[in-house]
């Protein structure tokens, strides 16, 4: 069984269909779906932790131990963010030793800077000129 026919399983289970009704609908074999069914039985009151892929809608299975996903699947989690680039946060951040101090420091965007601070950029200079 893929992950996309088991979150069906589990929102029919959830619509409180029982196996048959289920595989009758996905077009499992009954057998299959009635094991899956008896390993993993719906818990009571457990709904609120479901989630609903932010694409398709799919109910999303969550590790409880893990980071929650809001997508069923990884073609979706990429069609969405495709579809929303702005929404995108983009880690952009570079890191440098500073030319000047020698401390390391980050920057954010741009790939191609020397200095840690104008103060020392300037301090270089001053050093340079002499
Ligand atoms: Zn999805
Ligand atoms: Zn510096």
């Amino acid at each position: 069984m893929v992950q996309d026919e088991i979150n069906e399983i589990i929102q029919l289970q959830r619509c409180g269909y029982g196996y048959k009704k289920i595989a009758q609908i996905t077009g499992l074999p009954v057998n299959g779906v009635k094991t899956y069914c008896r390993r993993h039985p719906l818990a009571q009151g457990k709904a609120a932790d479901a989630t609903v892929c932010k694409r398709c809608g799919k109910v999303v299975t969550q590790n409880p131990h893990r980071k929650q996903k809001l997508f069923c699947s990884d073609s979706c989690r990429m069609a969405w963010w495709n579809a929303h680039p702005g929404r995108v946060k983009r880690k952009a951040y570079y890191t440098f030793t500073c030319a000047s101090c020698g401390r390391a420091f980050e920057s954010y965007g741009n790939p191609n800077r020397k200095f840690c601070s104008r103060a020392c950029y300037y301090q270089y200079r001053a050093k340079e000129a002499r």
